[in-house]
């Protein structure tokens, strides 16, 4: 069995937006030279997440209304006396840091409408980091 890890990093334009990082992701699984397996994609961050979901521009924005809608930025969280972003803690710590993949002949499986996505909760910011580790043979 063997392990690759790398890193990619995104930077990120607005306070609550979704960055499609599936070729980046599918880059390293096809150059990592492990034919099956698993990918861990995993954000080292408490206000950001990773989701798999269909790249539509409609859908999108209503990722965005939805984690509006439940998490309500500015809402009167107590997080938000001492740094004004509760919403995308509460949000990023249900929506959850990673997401793993099958590998089969090389290649990150996923449906044809699961495109992956840093899911940025308290941006802009332009470092964040994405960890992504790969075990298999
Ligand atoms: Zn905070």
């Amino acid at each position: 069995m063997r392990v690759v890890m790398k890193e990619i990093e995104v930077s990120t334009t607005q306070r609550l937006e979704l960055i499609d990082i599936t070729r980046n992701i599918e880059k390293i699984v096809e150059n990592s030279g492990i034919s099956k397996g698993l990918v861990h994609v995993f954000v080292p961050h408490a206000t950001a997440a990773i989701i798999a979901n269909e790249n539509e521009a409609g859908l999108l924005e209503d990722y965005i209304n939805l984690i509006k809608e439940i998490f309500k930025p500015g809402g009167p969280w107590k997080h938000n006396r001492i740094d004004d972003n509760a919403h995308a803690h509460l949000a990023a710590g249900l929506i959850g840091a990673s997401r793993s993949f099958p590998i089969v002949n090389g290649r990150l499986v996923r449906g044809t409408w699961q495109n992956i996505f840093l899911l940025e909760l308290d941006g802009p910011r332009s470092r964040r980091k994405v960890v992504v580790t790969i075990i298999g043979e």
